[in-house]
């Protein structure tokens, strides 16, 4: 894949680059390890002066750079604009919260015969991201901004269709104070994450994309003893009941698959709907979806801009085909226009089965699957029957049923009435072939640190465990 910025709007290469050399990855490797030993030492505090910089540039440069993302993939400007404000939020987060994320915990000492036992967070050193174009700024910030405050440094392989917010990240934490290599961009293709990988000095590495990049990074970590954390596909079920308020549902719903023009991991994109209501929240579903406007990302009016590439304009076209042929049928959408540009409209398509691609492959494109089911159960079968267990939506005024599925729903995550979203102060990540590992929250920060047990007998110098990471 050329590393090249191309326009979906209008399918012009803007922007190409060569790729790294070896000689240039490998001292970029060097420039992280010693950015480590010098990062690892400073305090908390200093990195959350950096970071809290970081966060002020961001909000500086909002508009500039949110064109930037809507030039390299397409999402409307308005969500570009809402990502960076979310990176520089999720900044000021671990600014403010690493020293209580990062404080050592206290243990019973009188329980494992110690004077003194405690547990303490260190980082490991260099860590590659290899993230993906869908959310290029907040993907990579989700994972920079915990992994920096902890003392680890990141290298950054970013999708080959997003290198100038591949570069403009790097310029980011360079311009904001931390250490020389404490974040840098490699300009590489996916084929020399192997290489990087298996650099002595690259402790672990954090993936988010597809299901095959997953397993591909897993085997050369596996293969090289080092950590992961993984979040890959979903297709996230939205499970709406009887009770349900079906015109919030049906309005949520619409956000729900085509935020960022339906290219979301958490995007719901399997519709389970009771029968007493099916007809209903169809009905008002597809009026929604086909009200949306498609066209230039730019035009504060549009709702849903181009597909990133032309392949994932043409898969999600592959796989709506491949339904109808096999008896579908689409209730709106399904035809991408003519002209330049690789824009797909808002579809929905129901009576679905099981040989059709829709039914387990994730649709990556604002292209909704409708299902009918006729009790709770069947609508937890249908909700589960996949591979992937990234995300879960409910819909039901039940509180009974409310439990029922936080605790029946095989996913990361479960949200009741709501729409699937990430926070900094919450855990996220998938189960199954969603990945492992989670991101964000406390338990983000801690995936890249050396959870060491500290335990002192006779002499020892204070009672309780240290301030360290005060
Ligand atoms: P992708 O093809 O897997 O690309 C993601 C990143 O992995 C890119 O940097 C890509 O580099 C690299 N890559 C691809 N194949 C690789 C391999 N065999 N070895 C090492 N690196 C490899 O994913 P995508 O299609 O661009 O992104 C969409 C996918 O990401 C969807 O499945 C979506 O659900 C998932 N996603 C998951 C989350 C989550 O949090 N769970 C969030 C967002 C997206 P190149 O660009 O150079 O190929």
């Amino acid at each position: 894949m050329p590393i090249a910025t191309t326009n979906p709007a209008t399918g012009q290469v803007l922007k190409s680059y060569d790729p790294m050399s070896e000689e240039q990855v490998d001292a970029a490797i060097e420039r992280a390890d010693l950015a480590y030993r010098q990062l690892r030492d400073t305090t908390v505090a200093q990195r959350g002066r950096w970071l809290t910089a970081a966060a002020d540039l961001l909000e500086a440069d909002r508009d500039e750079t949110a064109r930037l993302m809507t030039t390299e993939m397409g999402k409307t400007y308005a969500a570009a604009k809402a990502e960076v404000t979310k990176c520089a939020a999720a900044c000021r987060f671990y600014a403010a919260k690493a020293a209580e994320f990062l404080a050592d915990e206290p243990a019973d000492a009188g329980a494992v015969s110690a004077t003194r036992a405690f547990v303490r967070y260190q980082p490991i050193g260099p860590v590659l991201a290899v993230m993906p174009w869908n959310f290029p700024l907040w993907q990579v910030m989700r994972f920079a901004a915990p992994a920096l405050m902890a003392g680890n440094t990141g290298l950054l392989k970013h999708a080959s269709n997003v290198p100038q917010t591949a570069l403009l990240l790097e310029d980011l934490f360079r311009r904001a104070g931390f250490p020389e290599g404490a974040f840098t961009t490699l300009l590489v293709g996916s084929a020399e994450v192997d290489r990087v990988l298996s650099d002595p000095r690259v402790r672990a590495a954090t993936l988010t994309g597809s299901e095959g990049a997953g397993r591909s990074i897993a085997q050369i970590a596996g293969r090289e003893l080092k950590k992961t954390v993984l979040e890959l596909g979903g297709s996230d079920p939205f499970v709406v009941m009887p009770s349900a308020d079906l015109d919030r549902a049906a309005e949520v719903a619409t956000t729900a698959r085509c935020q960022n023009n339906g290219q979301s991991c958490i995007a719901a994109k399997r519709f389970i709907v009771h029968a007493d209501v099916f007809d209903a929240f169809a009905e008002r579903f597809a009026a929604n979806m086909s009200a949306l406007r498609v066209g230039d990302p730019m035009d504060p009016d549009t709702d849903v801009g181009p597909l990133a590439s032309e392949g994932g304009r043409d898969e999600i076209h592959a796989q709506v085909r491949d339904a109808v042929d096999k008896g579908a049928t689409v209730l709106c959408g399904g035809e991408p226009p003519a002209g330049p540009g690789w824009f797909y409209p808002p579809t929905v398509v129901t009576d679905l089965r099981p040989e059709m691609r829709m039914w387990s492959e994730e649709v990556f494109g604002p292209v909704a699957g409708l299902y009918r089911v006729s009790s709770y159960d069947e609508a937890v079968e249908v909700a589960n029957g996949t591979s992937f267990g990234l995300g879960s939506n409910a819909w039901t005024r039940d509180p009974d049923e409310q439990e029922r599925f936080a605790a029946d729903l095989d996913a990361g995550n479960v949200f009741v009435n709501g729409m699937t979203t990430s926070y900094p102060e919450l855990p996220f990540g998938g189960v199954k072939n969603s990945g492992y590992g989670r991101e964000l929250s406390a338990l983000g920060m801690r995936e890249f640190c050396n959870t060491k047990t500290v335990w002192v007998g006779e002499g020892a110098a204070t009672a309780g465990a240290g301030a360290h990471a005060e």
